[in-house]
């Protein structure tokens, strides 16, 4: 298949253009390089050998959208472009809208005029707000606690309207939950700008040195050890969860249907910040010193998925656990301290 990919360049653009690459598809990466770099995309060229065709674009620039799609015959588009930092879109919540609603918007507005109708959308588990009870199903209500959920969310819906005017669209919605971990060759893994706000990079940047301790976000919710869980994937299981989407949704289109299907990508394994650090600690062979402080605002004390609707629906399950996620992780950080920086 021809598959565009927007935000490419990303955390898990990029694992995924190394999966799509070595499953023998052709990628056409559209980046604005607004949370990325060039480099990036090298590296995956470096993994895979093969060559990535990049457009330096911004997906809400119709021109250019419009060129890139009458430039190319492309089968499916998987749509990771769009701002991601919960705390920056409270702050700022006209800058998320803007990018990655409208965005979208563009994009599909593209996508129509050109014919091509099958969309894979990278959703979040944020979309589920405060669950009522645990592991979350795909079923459950959805709700959103910030602008970067809502946009999510306002996404998930405008698909949903667009697959209600127009079923022969195959869409599959994404919902992650924490992703984590780099690539086996430690040549692409995440690397935040600024001081990261999530977990894992955190940790991983006090391993390194960078970081003097942690600060764990509260030790007072109602979980074993006091302090949240999450349900931590490994980037490649999730990279390898677009590749089960395009397979499924090309099999729907070969027996003349549409479909809007929306699943978890999760393993349905719950961490706690304590169980990470020692996780980590364990796969780094450093000390990862921490101190518990206030609850961080908008926290949910626990989070994990039920993972099974993806294996049914796509024949999808993880195939790595907590030690994969910190050794990979860590042997990204320990080749590239600064990230793609040099
Ligand atoms: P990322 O910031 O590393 O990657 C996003 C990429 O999109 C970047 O390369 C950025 O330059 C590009 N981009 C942003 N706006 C753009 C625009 N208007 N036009 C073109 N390119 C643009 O983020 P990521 O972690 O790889 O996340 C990818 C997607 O998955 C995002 O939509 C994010 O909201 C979603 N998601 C991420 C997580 C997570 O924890 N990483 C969890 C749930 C959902
Ligand atoms: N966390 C923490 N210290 C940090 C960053 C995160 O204790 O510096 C905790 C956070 O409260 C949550 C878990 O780690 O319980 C995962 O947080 P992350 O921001 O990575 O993901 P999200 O909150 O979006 O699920």
């Amino acid at each position: 298949m021809n598959i565009l990919i927007t935000g490419g360049a990303g955390y898990i653009g990029t694992h995924t253009c190394v999966e799509l690459l070595e499953a023998g598809h052709e990628i056409i990466v559209v980046d604005n390089f607004s949370n990325s770099l060039p480099v990036a995309l090298e590296r995956v060229e470096k993994i895979t050998a093969k060559s990535v065709l990049v457009y330096e674009a911004d997906i809400s620039d119709s021109q250019k959208m419009s060129a890139i799609f009458s430039a190319h015959v492309i089968d499916a588009v998987i749509h990771f472009a769009g701002f991601k930092a919960v705390g920056e879109s409270v702050k700022e919540p006209l800058k998320y809208y803007a990018n990655n609603v409208n965005g979208t918007l563009v994009l599909l507005a593209e996508m129509q005029r050109a014919g091509v109708k099958t969309l894979v959308f990278s959703s979040s588990a944020t979309v589920y707000g405060l669950p009522e009870t645990l592991p979350i199903k795909e079923s459950f209500p959805t709700s959103a606690t910030n602008p970067y959920g809502r946009t999510k969310l306002m996404i998930e819906e405008i698909l949903s309207d667009f697959y209600l005017a127009d079923d022969s669209w195959r869409i599959g919605i994404l919902r992650y939950f924490n992703p984590v971990g780099a690539h086996k060759s430690g040549q692409i893994g995440e690397s935040p700008n600024d001081i990261p706000n999530n977990l894992m990079p955190f940790i991983s940047q006090i391993a390194v040195g960078k970081r003097d301790k942690l600060r764990v976000f509260g030790g007072d919710y109602p979980t074993p050890d006091g302090t949240g869980i999450r349900d931590y994937i490994h980037v490649i299981d999730l990279a390898k969860g677009h590749l089960s989407a395009l397979n499924h949704l090309a099999e729907t289109q070969q027996k003349g249907m549409g479909e809007l299907l929306t699943v978890n990508l999760g393993t349905g394994q719950g961490y706690s910040v304590l169980e990470m650090i020692k996780a980590f600690e364990k796969a780094s062979g450093k000390t990862i010193p921490f101190e518990i402080v206030a609850r961080r605002s908008g926290d949910i004390a626990a989070c994990y998925s039920d993972s099974s609707y993806a294996k049914q629906m796509m024949g999808w399950k993880p195939l790595y656990g907590l030690e994969d996620m910190c050794k990979d992780a860590w042997h990204w950080q320990k080749n590239n301290p600064n990230g793609y920086e040099k």
